[in-house]
Formats: C-alpha cells, sequence, structure tokens
C-alpha cells in the first residue's frame, strides 16, 4: 500500500512539472486590462443608456414599463408633458449597484429607448456614484435601433399624420412580417 502512494506521489509531482513545462510555451490567456481591450460580443449585456429617434427627440415616453418589470427594482421615472401632449421622462435614475444586467428593461421598452450595450467600465469606490441619472444615460444617437421610431406608428405624431390623411403611407411602415419566427 505504501509502494503504491510512493509512486502515485512521483507521478503527481512529475506530472505537474512537465504540465508547467508545457505551459511556459502556451498562448497566454491574461489579459493586461485597462491596457489590452476586451473584445465583447456586441450582445453582451452592459452599461444601460437611454437614446434618441432619427430627429433627436428622446425616445422614452415615461410609461414605467421598465421600472414595473425591473426584478431588482432599480429604475425609477418620472413622468411630465409636452404641450403637444407627448410624454417624456422628466427624471430617469438607474442603480447600477443593484442591477443584474438582466436585460429585461430593454425587452419591455416599447420605444426601443432603454438600450443595454457591451460597456463593462461601471466599477466605482461608492455605491453612491452608481446611481446614474437621466444626463448620465442619455446619450444623442439611436443606439442599437437606427430605423426605429415609436412616433411614426403610435403617440401624438399619428393623430397630426392622420389629420393631413396619410395614415396609409404610416401604416406602411410597419412590416408585420418581420415579427413572424
Ligand atoms: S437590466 Fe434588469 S436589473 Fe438592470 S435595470 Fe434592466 S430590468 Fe433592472
Ligand atoms: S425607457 Fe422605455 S419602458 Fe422605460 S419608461 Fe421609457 S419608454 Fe417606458
Amino acid at each position: 500500500m505504501k509502494i503504491k502512494n510512493i509512486f502515485f506521489g512521483l507521478y503527481s509531482q512529475l506530472r505537474s512539472i512537465i504540465l508547467i513545462f508545457l505551459n511556459l510555451f502556451a498562448k497566454r490567456e491574461t489579459r493586461l486590462y485597462p491596457e489590452s481591450a476586451l473584445n465583447l460580443s456586441s450582445r453582451y449585456r452592459g452599461r444601460i443608456i437611454l437614446t434618441r429617434d432619427l430627429k433627436g427627440n428622446e425616445r422614452c415616453v415615461a410609461c414605467n414599463l421598465c421600472s414595473a418589470v425591473c426584478p431588482t427594482d432599480c429604475i425609477e421615472v418620472k413622468k411630465s408633458e409636452k404641450k403637444n401632449g407627448r410624454w417624456y421622462a422628466k427624471s430617469f435614475k438607474i442603480n447600477f449597484s443593484r442591477c443584474i444586467f438582466c436585460g429585461l428593461c430593454e425587452e419591455a421598452c416599447p420605444t426601443a429607448a432603454i438600450q443595454l450595450i457591451p460597456d463593462i467600465e461601471l466599477s466605482d469606490f461608492s455605491k453612491k456614484y452608481l446611481i446614474y441619472k437621466k444626463k448620465d444615460l442619455l446619450i444623442s444617437g439611436p443606439g442599437k435601433y437606427h430605423d426605429y421610431d415609436f412616433y411614426s406608428v403610435s403617440g401624438v405624431n399619428i393623430n397630426d399624420n392622420l389629420k393631413n390623411n396619410s395614415s396609409e403611407k404610416i401604416l406602411n411602415t410597419v412590416d408585420t412580417t418581420s415579427l413572424l419566427p
């Protein structure tokens, strides 16, 4: 029994030495982040942004669906209304110290306003800096969904277009077959 243990111990030591020696010549997997950039998938769910439509208007209509669906209750939206009846978020906050980057808010959003992007650089030294306000979240462009314009198919703009008898044109902008599997 003891001799068997001695042989097993020697084998184990030799195997470890050989593996270490072989790894000296293997390709290094360690990344020297942040000097060396990480290659994240374009579908990676990281930092959350609020986007604008093609006309530069804020896409968010303060419907609160993202806040309602969020499993960690980390989104707070306060609604306000413009003179033309269009709703917008007067205040929009996300607590990134509670967010689990599940993407449900993006799934629920009817206007494609809220989007998760492949940005992982969110760490900070204090939790209070992880509460992002609207000015930190809102970007100047449309994000991932370049062509989507909620107000061309719904909302206050459609009333104006219906008055101008261009409803047929509006309906043609939606390809319902694209929603099929
Ligand atoms: S990604 Fe998930 S946890 Fe984070 S804000 Fe959206 S719904 Fe909430
Ligand atoms: S981000 Fe989308 S789901 Fe959330 S309040 Fe704005 S429009 Fe509604």
